[in-house]
């Protein structure tokens, strides 16, 4: 994760913070960025992507609200779920592809967590329920996410709203 990933996540309020002081008094501040969840353990946890690493038709993350990096995550979840590489954040059971024809028990929704942990989940929709519980207590500093896996987002359809300006002129 590079400086201006951490930047970012600063200055959208999605960063932890630590400090910590030792027997000298000299006082220590640690910050820890969001993560994302695939799957019920603590050893599930990987660093939030950047969409410049993924092939992300969009723009680059310097220039993304917070609105805009939600919806890059969403589409590369998708992409992770396709690849078979979510479980739920609560039950643990695979996260089946193809949400549309879905029967109830396997529909799913993404969300983000903004507690003292900030994190994207992937659960099934009874899974929602019982997730706070799970939730309390998970600190961000006692997780050692791994490096995103990537996928290739270059074939995703951005919202009109996000799509590249034509060229003007000639
Ligand atoms: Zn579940």
């Amino acid at each position: 994760m590079d400086d201006e990933q951490r930047a970012w996540y600063r200055s959208e309020g999605l960063m932890r913070y630590a400090v910590s002081a030792d027997e000298q008094g000299s006082v220590a501040e640690d910050e820890r960025p969001p993560v994302i969840a695939l799957g019920p353990h603590d050893n599930d946890f990987i660093w939030a992507p950047a969409p410049e690493a993924q092939g992300y038709p969009g723009k680059s993350l310097r220039d993304m609200t917070l609105d805009e990096y939600n919806i890059f995550i969403y589409r590369w979840l998708e992409a992770a779920v396709r690849a078979g590489d979510v479980r739920c954040a609560h039950c643990g059971r695979l996260i089946l592809d193809d949400y549309q024809d879905l029967p109830d028990p396997d529909t799913w929704d993404a969300i983000l967590i903004e507690k003292e942990l900030v994190a994207w989940m992937v659960v099934h929709f009874d899974c929602k329920k019982p997730l706070p519980k799970k939730l309390k207590g998970m600190h961000p500093f006692e997780l050692a996410p791994r490096d995103p896996p990537t996928y290739d987002l270059s074939e995703v359809r951005l919202p009109p709203e996000e799509q590249p300006a034509a060229e003007t002129g000639h």
